[in-house]
């Protein structure tokens, strides 16, 4: 079986020169990841033309998604080498932008004193150090350091959400749309989103036209907001990092899966990020929990795997990124399509408009008709990757080919679970659109003379909703 799980790899300073980006293609990277947290934006357009680049050179989509920082609040350097921060040593905390120390630590937030009281407990990092205040001071803060760490570069600074005073998207975050949305980026990553407005802010045109827009969850409003940010956005990652200081991680692995399971149903890519392989920044194997944490994230129904610090910064980054596909394959052998299957009524769309639920009807049709025919391929035919989108939900044992006249749809459906993204050059009659698509396909090699396919298309090129299914032996 082919791996269905995509992989989505962040690129940073290990990985952007062409040949390791050639190397992660070859690998399995089906989306690359622009952070503009560390950089700047020219450097960030820099990287993604080199992607468009390498990609085409090498005859293989990779998506490219560019997460926005939105109000992420950070430290001051604390240098590449790193600086020991012991358990029980006390710190200073204050306002600025310099570098920080073992003994101070620079936030650049400037409300830190007015949002932070005697008692609180911050968190540096992905949960790399954490503090507790024990004294407040004009300008500065003290605190006991209760779990010490070695801290690098500029990390992040945990403020609860509920109290920061910084919109997203932030006026930075939309200069830097505006750049990546000439420059014809797939998708768009919005942090720490609170609520379906915070989504609507973005203002893009609706994919496919504009980028699909991802959803960060990862504060606790957008937990409770949850049904409506992903009515708003095209897609939802659970980012653990900045989730698992907002709420106990007890409750992560919990949410992990209520979050992926209201996605499925609302038709929505899910992506489950952060630390999943995170030994591999310096080792060339990955922990026993981190792979269980790669397979169990496939069983919940992730449609992709991320890595983050594992190959912007790692030791090996190509070969992180063929370990997840290795782990992620494997792992989609053994998922329980049966039991996926019994769990069908999960899965039905929530939103019921009309033409939702046409797509939502054809595409149980087809998840129903290729599995009783064992039908090996599925070829969906689709203007926004709605109905693609909508049939991976139902996790066909079929593989799905993605085709979309529309070239912005099938870079975005570099996400979707299961999906080999396919350009067709014209639209036409429903007729003249599922011979092209047999055509395509054929000559790719994904489908044979003689075999069943189901190929599921509108009535034409201008219906707006899938409302013909076919089961067709390739000529
Ligand atoms: C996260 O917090 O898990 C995340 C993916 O966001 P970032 O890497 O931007 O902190």
């Amino acid at each position: 079986m082919n791996r269905r799980t995509k992989i989505v790899a962040t690129i940073g300073p290990a990985s952007e020169d062409e040949a390791t980006l050639r190397a992660m293609i070859r690998a399995g990277m089906d989306v690359a990841r622009l952070g503009l947290a560390h950089n700047t934006i020219d450097e960030g357009l820099e990287r993604f033309h080199r992607i468009r680049k390498v990609s085409e050179e090498e005859g293989r989509r990779v998506g490219i998604l560019v997460d926005l920082p939105g109000p992420k609040v950070r430290a001051g350097n604390f240098g590449d080498t790193g600086v020991d921060v012991p358990t029980g040593s006390s710190i200073e905390l204050r306002v600025g932008e310099a570098g920080s120390s073992a003994d101070v630590i620079e936030v650049d937030y400037e409300f830190l004193m007015r949002d932070i009281q005697v008692s609180d407990r911050v968190t540096i990092g992905d949960g790399g150090a954490v503090l507790e205040v024990t004294d407040k001071k004009a300008d500065k803060m003290l605190a006991n350091v209760v779990a010490g760490s070695t801290l690098r570069g500029r990390p992040g600074v945990h403020i609860p959400s509920d109290r920061l005073q910084i919109p997203t998207p932030t006026p930075e975050d939309f200069v830097a749309l505006d750049a990546f949305v000439d420059a014809g980026v797939d998708m768009v990553a919005v942090s720490f989103v609170r609520s379906a407005h915070d989504m609507r802010r973005v203002g893009t045109e609706p994919h496919p036209r504009g980028p699909l827009l991802v959803a960060k969850i990862e504060t606790r409003a957008a937990v409770d907001n949850l049904p409506g940010i992903i009515e708003a956005s095209g897609a939802v990652m659970v980012a653990r990092g900045d989730l698992g200081n907002e709420c106990s991680l007890e409750d992560l692995p919990h949410l992990q899966k209520d979050i992926i399971r209201q996605c499925i149903a609302g038709g929505r890519p899910v992506i489950t990020a952060t630390q999943m392989l995170e030994s591999m920044v310096t080792s060339l194997a990955p922990t026993r929990a981190e792979a269980s944490d790669v397979a169990n994230a496939v069983f919940d129904g992730s449609s992709a795997v991320m890595l983050s610090g594992e190959t912007a910064v790692g030791a090996d980054p190509t070969n992180v990124v063929r370990t997840m596909s290795r782990i992620a394959r494997r792992a989609d052998e053994e998922m329980d399509y049966p039991g996926w299957a019994r769990r069908l009524a999960e899965m039905r769309m929530t939103d019921r408009s009309e033409s939702t639920s046409v797509t939502d009807a054809m595409t149980m049709a087809a998840w129903r008709a290729t599995q009783e025919l064992g039908v090996q391929n599925v070829l969906c035919i689709s203007g926004s990757g709605f109905t693609v989108r909508s049939m991976a939900r139902f996790r066909p044992e079929a593989n799905i080919l993605g085709f979309s006249v529309n070239e912005a749809t099938v870079q975005q459906l570099t996400l979707s679970w299961g999906t080999t993204p396919m350009l067709m050059g014209k639209g036409g009659t429903n007729e003249e659109m599922v011979a092209e698509a047999m055509r395509l396909a054929k000559s790719a090699g994904h489908i044979r003379p003689g075999e069943l396919v189901g190929v599921l298309a509108g009535s034409d090129s201008r219906a707006q909703a899938t409302n013909v299914l076919r089961i067709e032996r390739v000529p």
